[in-house]
């Protein structure tokens, strides 16, 4: 295997480095904290454009150091960020301009030899664009783009040169083949390993084993009458269920691990507690990583007649951010609804490689923005969609050539989003969308 191509954001305090590795690992709403210094530690997410897969490194932690330290701590950090990367997005202020510290990171990043793009970020006018490239030219750096971290301006542009820097070969998304790869994910004890344990219990069901391709990780291979699944890292899992020991075998980083390979998880929720905070962040884990979603309510004959609905109910709202995953209210204990696990999976995985022609796609968009017109700019300009095209699958991502990216706001997004998913029946996946200026 191809070791994943690494793409490190780097830049000093508050020009936006936050906003553009959550634009980039398709987090449609930005947590973005305008006071300097603020940001979290180090974050990393997978991202696919064009065919090619990498994964984005934001870098943080760094930030506690005292002030009068701090611009040495964050050349530092840079420098150190751009060492273990291929490709390094160096950010900087559009709207604060060219300030001596970003002359200092430029320096430690030449030290590095690593091919860097700078990113001019807040470009909210797109004829700035042109004296803010100039300017920043001064730095040294050939490849400029400019951008809109929190509106998506000129994100397609970005990505489309820095597929083109990633080192030969990477990594070539999964061809679309015969077998559904799955994780099972969630919090510890809500029966995860009983689950698979069913599974692989089931009747006219034949199951392998596989090496996985990390460390101790084995796959399980379920074959039914009429397809395969490759249950990954589930060794742990069907162990676990025989000797039970008090280590936590799915931490964070296993569940991430699994989820890498997995195209469709099931997260695992525990009936008898209801939802609770850390299933939505492994709900939110699974949406960031762009793998489809099954929610699978586990325990449900402990669940009695009267409380049904209203723990039904509360877990739909729980949920309210991921409408698009299907839920099965399960029992690993009586076998209900077991079976039907798979069908979700093969359906959303089906959802997830779709590929929807540009003649529908663009048709279907036309007909939504007939039904409900499209936001307009504080001197009442509106919104304008010229042509979409979907760029890439797992997940369904989709690039709108627009009038003008900043006109557009997330309710929208959120509304077509809608209409694409009732045109082409899409279950289960998440969408991503890329807004991009036509000239
Ligand atoms: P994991 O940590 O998520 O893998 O959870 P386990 O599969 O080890 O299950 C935790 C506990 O819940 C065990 O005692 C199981 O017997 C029990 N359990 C799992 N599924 C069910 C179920 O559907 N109904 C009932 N009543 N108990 C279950």
């Amino acid at each position: 295997m191809h070791r994943t191509p690494v793409v490190a954001i780097v830049g000093r305090p508050n020009v936006g480095k936050s906003a553009l590795f959550n634009r980039l690992a398709g987090r449609r709403i930005a947590i973005v904290e305008d006071i300097p210094g603020v940001t979290r530690d180090r974050l990393s997410a997978p991202v696919e454009w064009q065919g090619r897969r990498f994964e984005v490194v934001d870098t943080g932690g760094w930030m506690s150091a005292p002030e009068d330290r701090l611009a040495e701590r964050v050349r530092a950090a840079a420098e150190a960020a751009a060492r273990e990367a291929d490709v390094v997005l160096f950010v900087v202020d559009g709207r604060a301009g060219l300030v001596p510290e970003d002359a200092e990171i430029a320096r430690a990043l030449r030290r590095v030899h690593r091919p860097v793009i700078l990113v001019v970020n807040k470009v909210d006018r797109p004829e700035r664009e042109d004296a803010l490239a100039a300017e920043f030219h001064a730095l040294g750096f050939p490849e400029v783009v400019c951008v809109s971290a929190l509106h998506g301006y000129g994100i397609g542009e970005l990505l489309d040169q820095l597929v083109a820097r990633l080192p030969g070969g990477g990594e070539e998304v999964a061809e679309e083949g015969e077998e559904i790869r799955v994780a099972f994910v969630g919090r510890p004890n809500v029966g995860k390993s009983s689950l698979v344990n069913a599974l692989v219990g089931m009747d006219r069901v034949l199951v392998d084993e596989a090496p996985g391709t990390t460390r101790d990780a084995v796959d399980v291979v379920l074959r039914t009458d009429r397809r395969t699944f490759v249950l990954v890292d589930t060794a742990g899992l069907r162990r676990r269920a025989r000797i039970r020991h008090a280590l936590e075998f799915y931490s964070t980083l296993r569940t991430r691990e699994a989820l890498e390979r997995a195209h469709v998880a099931v997260l695992v929720l525990d009936a008898t507690e209801g939802p609770v905070d850390q299933d939505q962040r492994i709900a939110q884990e699974v949406v960031e990583a762009g793998r489809a979603l099954v929610v699978a309510v586990n325990k449900w004959d402990l669940v009695s007649r009267e409380h049904a609905t209203d723990l039904a109910r509360r877990i739909h709202e729980a949920l309210r951010h991921m409408r698009f995953a299907p839920v099965v209210f399960t029992s690993a204990r009586t076998g209900r609804n077991v079976r039907r696990i798979l069908d979700l999976v093969a359906r959303a995985d089906a959802s997830h490689a779709l590929r929807i022609p540009t003649g529908p796609l663009n048709r279907a968009i036309e007909r939504a923005v007939r039904e409900a017109h499209p936001p307009a700019d504080a001197s009442g300009r509106p919104l304008k969609i010229y042509y979409a095209t979907q760029v890439v699958t797992r997940p369904p991502t989709f690039v709108l050539f627009v009038n003008d990216p900043g006109i557009c706001n997330e309710s929208y997004l959120r509304y077509l989003e809608g209409r694409l998913r009732a045109s082409f029946e899409l279950v289960g996946t998440p969408i991503r969308f890329f807004l991009r200026p036509r000239r």
